[in-house]
């Protein structure tokens, strides 16, 4: 994410370090204005942050902290469009959504992100409408990615997507949903006909906010086609898809300051919780490389539930944490979406989230073989490790598609594991783990 304007920043920080002259802060700021251009920042913008941060800095007295405050500050604000922040429910429901966007923009996906983020974080209940029947491979799509999150969706390929728009507002006001998301049309490029489709389903569908969904990847292009749905469509916010894959990160200030709307949700990774509202201050603090302890404390909140965490810790305690605790952490790490992104919102941690790889957790080799083992052994088993003795190892390596080597394996690393946690988790935990850090 943004990772050469985050390291060309600091670049520039750098060199107003240890000076604190006009030298050092023309130096600093010919190193922005490099940045900002090399990451697709438009160079109107590029102008008019340099001469604020120049006189920012000025007025401040120059050095570090004024020169980071003032570009801090410039940031926040060309990041900043008038309009609503992040989800705003109609004041009487269902609030109405349409979601418009290029195809392979991932509109289809980011409908199935929002839905979700409603559900599971705003408890609502949500209607998808699948009103994309230009590619109809996008409904038997948004089909699978209703089931898999637990959404409902009204979808039917005989039907027009005037029909389909309708039915699912009828059905939302029947049976109170709290939102309905309708996704419409794409096509591979900006034409009339889609313009007018969509036209058409906005004056039906009277909705309260439209999002155009823009591929961060896209760059510069991105700018411009959110513009022509602004004109032609009146777009409220936008959401940029494929935020994570975007080294540069101009497109984001492009479209809130050119296009002058808010960016309302960026998409941070192909699973369902990678979706993140986008707030200014929050953005702007990643992109100095100084994280985002907030957004991630909301995250986690929102998808850990308490009481589990605290059952756990316990059980973590008590030195009597087993395989079904495993399986319940597992799924709650899933919630939180890409560790990628997560790591990236540690303060100081920017630079561990680019070196690395993706961490899938539910395809990586030790947690299918932890999985296999699981699910060969009987509930019994799964409450007290220390069960397993040679001929229960036996019978799960068997039904597990593992050598008995490998299950042995497996169950050590899970006991010391759980030893540790333990040990932990006592007193003078944390030293021990500094300890161990060292
Ligand atoms: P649509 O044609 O606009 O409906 O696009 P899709 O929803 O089918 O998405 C196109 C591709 O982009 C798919 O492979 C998605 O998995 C991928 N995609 C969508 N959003 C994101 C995102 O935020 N990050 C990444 N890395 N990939 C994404």
């Amino acid at each position: 994410m943004f990772d050469t304007l985050t390291d060309s920043f600091k670049n520039a920080i750098g060199k107003i370090r240890f000076h604190d002259d006009e030298k050092a802060l023309k130096k600093a700021l010919a190193e922005l204005k490099k940045a900002l251009l090399k990451s697709d920042v438009h160079h109107k913008v590029v102008k008019e942050l340099i001469v604020t941060v120049e006189k920012e800095t000025k007025a401040a007295g120059i050095g570090k902290e004024s020169f980071m405050k003032a570009l801090q500050d410039e940031l926040v604000r060309i990041l900043t469009a008038k309009g609503n922040q992040g989800f705003v429910f109609a004041s009487r429901p269902p609030t109405v959504v349409l979601m418009t966007g290029l195809q392979g923009s991932g509109k289809t996906t980011t409908t199935g992100k929002l839905a979700y983020m409603l559900k599971e974080q705003k408890k609502k209940k949500v209607l998808i409408a699948a009103a994309d029947l230009q590619r109809l491979a996008a409904v038997e799509q948004l089909r699978q990615i209703a089931e898999q999150i637990g959404v409902d969706l009204v979808a039917d390929e005989n039907a027009t997507p005037d029909e389909v728009v309708k039915r699912a507002l009828k059905k939302a006001e029947d049976e109170l949903y709290d939102v309905v998301l309708i996704d419409t049309a794409g096509r591979l490029a900006i034409d009339e006909e889609l313009m007018e489709e969509l036209a058409r389903i906005r004056d039906l569908a009277q909705p309260d906010e439209i999002f155009y969904v823009a591929d961060a990847m896209t760059g510069m292009d991105a700018v411009r086609t959110a513009q022509t749905f602004k004109d032609k469509i009146g777009i409220t916010g936008v959401i940029l898809s494929k935020f994570d894959a975007d080294s540069k990160g101009g497109v984001a200030l492009g479209i809130a300051h050119q296009v002058g709307v808010p960016l309302r949700f960026i998409g941070s990774g192909e699973k369902m919780p990678d979706l993140e509202p986008f707030i200014p201050e929050r953005i702007t603090s990643r992109l100095m490389g100084a994280g985002d302890i907030e957004g991630l404390a909301e995250k986690t909140a929102a998808v850990i539930d308490e009481k589990t965490a605290k059952r756990v810790t316990q059980k973590i305690k008590k030195g009597k944490f087993n395989f079904n605790d495993f399986l319940e952490q597992m799924e709650q790490m899933k919630k939180l979406g890409s560790m990628k992104s997560l790591i990236g919102m540690i303060p100081g941690m920017g630079n561990m989230a680019k070196q690395l790889g993706d961490l899938d957790l539910e395809n990586s080799k030790e947690v299918k073989h932890i999985k296999a083992m699981i699910s060969s052994m009987t509930p019994k088993e799964r409450e007290n490790p220390d069960l397993l003795n040679n001929s229960r190892k036996r019978r799960i390596a068997q039904g597990a598609g593992l050598s008995q080597m490998e299950v042995n394996r497996v169950i050590k690393q899970f006991k010391n594991a759980a030893k540790m946690a333990k040990k932990l988790s006592g007193k003078g935990g944390m030293k021990q783990m500094q300890d161990l850090m060292k």
